[in-house]
């Protein structure tokens, strides 16, 4: 992109920058969109560049103009000094921890954190010698002692995968890097739009693409961005592992993201709606969602993110296991499946036996709800069958 371009992006609007972000048409004839290139080979003009590897791009696994264009728009909305991409979300999680883990080590773990990058830390990182410990996401200042001299790694996630716990990012960055920690977080739920990690001290923010960047429940990508202490580790993994992303994946995430600002704000409006209308249902319990008053994580949501995404949690108050089925079976519009940030809702029932701490709140049983770019009133509609059906 050019100089004049890109300093205009610099101080844009969101709508703005997403539109713009990675874009290169100079460089492709003026199409708008970078090819999608498919890649093993890459030539070399001479055996002179062949031997000193002085040219952009060298293999396929080494980056080509479609990854580029993607990990240069996750850069611009991170503040990162580099961004790898990586087969999945999951995969976004792991591969950092790869990087910085070595046996001896001290890894603390938020409790909340996605099962999937548990299962991680717990089957594989304790295999190779990692001490994992989890703690309460309601810790707050005690957390400083937690942190030990041989602490090298420390896993967040905000807010808490189903419980949607808070955490104070800032302070837990500054007191883990008291001991030289790398802290990691996964902002899948935030996206770079609603919170940037590296802001708060953070040194490498992950996403799985999968989710709102992509859209469109039809890939599975991930993506992880370092500041410049992280950066060279980061990326010399990636290459050691052999892991790249492809081609399809990449441009398929980038053409989400032009709209995802468009699409957050719905998802946002239309899943407070619901959250508050839910809040006074006579078969809710509890609502879980940061940006409701109520929260207890409010206060933090208020103060350091900009919006909240359309993914939420409540108690379905005194259910039993046939009415948790009754009221999933009867959703229409609500399809049951993993996953979110698509343009469907979906909705299933949470598992936190995983947890040590973080367990789901008692007085029924915990809903989780992805809040798709429906009509809210259709929506609703088709709650309120569900509530009835039980
Ligand atoms: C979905 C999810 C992941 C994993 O992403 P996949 O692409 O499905 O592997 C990681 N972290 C969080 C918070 C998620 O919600």
């Amino acid at each position: 992109m050019n100089l004049v371009k890109q300093n205009k992006l610099r101080n844009a609007g969101i709508n703005t920058k997403l539109a713009h972000l990675g874009s290169n048409p100079e460089e492709f004839h003026g199409f708008i969109n970078p090819p999608v290139v498919h890649a093993s080979t890459v030539l070399f003009p001479d055996y002179e560049t062949m031997k000193s590897r002085d040219q952009k791009y060298t293999y396929g696994t080494r980056g080509t103009p479609t990854t580029d264009a993607l990990a240069s728009a996750i850069d611009h909305l991170e503040g990162s000094a580099g961004t790898i991409l990586v087969p999945s979300g999951l995969a976004a999680v792991t591969i950092p921890m790869l990087a910085f883990a070595k046996a001896g080590d001290h890894c603390l773990i938020v409790d909340s954190i996605y099962g999937p990058s548990r299962q991680f830390a717990d089957r594989m990182l304790t295999r190779l010698g990692v001490e994992i410990e989890y703690f309460d996401p309601l810790i707050g200042e005690s957390y400083a002692n937690l942190l030990r001299k041989n602490t090298s790694m420390v896993l967040l996630e905000a807010p808490g995968s189903n419980t949607f716990e808070m955490l104070d990012v800032g302070a837990m960055a500054e007191a883990s890097h008291q001991v030289g920690a790398v802290v990691m977080l996964d902002n899948t739920w935030a996206t770079p739009l609603f919170f940037k990690p590296l802001d708060f001290g953070v040194d490498i923010s992950i996403h799985a693409l999968t989710k709102y960047p992509g859209g469109h429940s039809d890939l599975v990508l991930g993506s992880v961005s370092a500041n410049e202490r992280c950066w060279k580790q980061l990326e010399n993994t990636q290459l050691d592992l052999g892991i790249c992303a492809q081609g399809d994946d990449c441009f398929a995430v980038l053409r989400g993201m032009r709209t995802m600002a468009v699409r957050l704000t719905h998802h946002e409006k239309s899943a407070l709606q619901i959250a508050q209308w839910l809040c006074d249902h006579k078969h809710v319990h509890r609502v879980l969602h940061p940006a409701l008053k109520q929260n207890p994580g409010y206060e933090i949501w208020k103060r350091d993110f900009s919006g909240s995404s359309g993914l939420f949690s409540f108690v379905l108050k005194d259910a039993n296991e046939t009415q948790v089925g009754s009221f999933l079976n009867t959703l229409k519009l609500f399809g049951l499946g993993y996953s979110w940030g698509g343009f469907e809702s979906l909705a299933l029932a949470v598992n936190t036996s995983d947890r040590t701490i973080a367990k789901a709140p008692e007085g029924g049983r915990l809903i989780r709800l992805q809040i798709g770019l429906e009509d809210t009133k259709d929506l609703i509609d088709d709650l309120e069958s569900a509530f009835g059906a039980i």
